[in-house]
C-alpha cells in the first residue's frame, strides 16, 4: 500500500478561496476583518511566523497590524496595548506570538485578550469552552488538522485516534476536538511507557512531539491515517516532521508531509477564526442597530 499524500498547501488554498467570499461579503456590509499581532523580542522563528501570518492576511483581504516590542519590554506595556486593542472596533482578532521573553507571565498576557477576540483560542475561557464542547475559537493547529481530515473525506466518528504529544497548544486541544467528533481518543506523552503499543492501535495517528523519527513504520497499523504536526530542523538544514515519512508512506492509507502538511493549515485557520470573529461583530452590530431603531 502506498499512502495518499494529504497536501496541506492544496487544502489551504481551497479553504482560503472559500473564505475569501466571506471577506467580500463582509466588505459589502462595511466591515473589514482586522487582526493585531503582538511580537516581543527578536526570536527568528517567531519573526518568520509573524511574516507568514501578515502576508496571508493581506492576500485574503484582512487588515493586519504588527505591534513589535524589544526583548526587554515590561509586561505592563503589552497589557496596556492589549487593553486598547480590546476596545478597538477595527480589530476582531488579537494574537500574541509565543514564546514571550522570561520576564513575562504568558498566562496573564493571554488572559488579558478579550474572549471574543482570542483567535488563537488560548484564553482559559476558550480552553474551557473547548472541553465543554462548544468553543468560540478552536486553536489553529488542531483545527487545521481536523480540516485536513474533513477535506480528505476521512471519517472520524468511531475511529481510534492516538495523539502523540500533550501540549496545551496542539496535543490536548487536538484530543478534545476529535473526541467531540465521536472518535475514541488516547493521548500519549513523554512518560508513556512503550509508545508503540498505543500507536499501533490508531486508525488516525496525530504526532506532535517535536522529535524527528519518533514514529517508525513498525509502530503504525497498516492502512492508518498519519498526520505529522512536528517541525524539526536537522543539522544539515533539512526540515522534517516527527515520523519516518518514506517508510510509513508504504504502509499508511494517508500521510501528511513536512513541509507542506499541517503548517499551511495553521495559518489558514487563523484567517478563518479572524473572519468568523468579524462576522460575529457585524451580526452584533446589526442586531444593536435593529434594537435602537425599535
Ligand atoms: P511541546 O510543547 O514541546 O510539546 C511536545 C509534546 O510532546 C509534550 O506533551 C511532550 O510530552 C510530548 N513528547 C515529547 N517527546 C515525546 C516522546 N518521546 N513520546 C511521546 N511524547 C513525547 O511542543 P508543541 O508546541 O506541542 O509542538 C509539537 C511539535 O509540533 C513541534 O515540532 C512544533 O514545532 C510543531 N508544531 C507545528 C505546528 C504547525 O503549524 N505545523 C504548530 C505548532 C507546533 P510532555 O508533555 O510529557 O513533556
Amino acid at each position: 500500500m502506498t499512502a495518499k499524500i494529504i497536501d496541506g498547501n492544496d487544502i489551504a488554498r481551497r479553504v482560503r478561496a472559500e473564505w475569501k467570499h466571506r471577506v467580500d461579503a463582509l466588505r459589502d456590509q462595511g466591515v473589514r476583518p482586522g487582526l493585531a499581532v503582538i511580537i516581543v523580542g527578536d526570536n527568528p522563528a517567531s519573526q518568520v511566523y509573524v511574516r507568514h501570518k501578515t502576508k496571508a492576511c493581506a492576500d485574503i483581504g484582512i487588515h493586519s497590524e504588527k505591534h513589535e516590542f524589544p526583548q526587554g519590554t515590561p509586561e505592563q506595556a503589552v497589557l496596556d496595548l492589549i487593553a486598547r486593542l480590546n476596545e478597538n472596533t477595527a480589530i476582531h482578532g488579537i494574537l500574541v506570538q509565543l514564546p514571550l521573553p522570561p520576564q513575562f507571565d504568558s498566562r496573564r498576557v493571554l488572559e488579558a485578550i478579550a474572549v471574543e477576540k482570542d483567535v488563537d483560542g488560548f484564553n482559559l475561557y476558550n480552553v474551557g469552552a473547548l472541553v465543554a464542547g462548544d468553543t468560540v475559537f478552536p486553536p489553529c493547529t488542531p483545527f487545521g488538522v481536523q480540516c485536513m481530515l474533513e477535506y480528505s473525506n476521512i471519517p472520524i466518528s468511531g475511529q481510534n485516534v492516538v495523539v502523540v504529544g500533550a501540549s496545551n497548544i496542539v496535543g490536548k486541544p487536538m484530543a478534545m476536538m476529535l473526541m467531540k467528533k465521536d472518535a475514541t481518543v488516547c493521548i500519549t506523552h513523554i512518560k508513556t511507557r512503550d509508545l508503540a503499543q498505543f500507536t499501533i492501535l490508531a486508525d488516525i495517528l496525530v504526532v506532535a512531539a517535536g522529535k524527528p523519527m519518533l514514529i517508525t513504520a513498525p509502530m503504525v497499523k497498516t492502512g492508518a491515517v498519519v498526520i505529522d504536526v512536528g517541525i524539526n530542523r536537522l543539522p544539515d538544514g533539512r526540515l522534517v516532521g516527527d515520523v519516518d515519512f518514506d517508510a510509513i508512506r508504504e504502509k499508511a492509507s494517508y500521510i501528511s508531509p513536512v513541509p507542506g502538511g499541517v503548517g499551511p493549515m495553521t495559518v489558514t485557520m487563523l484567517l478563518v477564526n479572524t473572519i468568523q470573529s468579524a462576522e460575529r461583530f457585524a451580526a452584533n452590530r446589526d442586531a444593536a442597530k435593529r434594537v435602537m431603531a425599535g
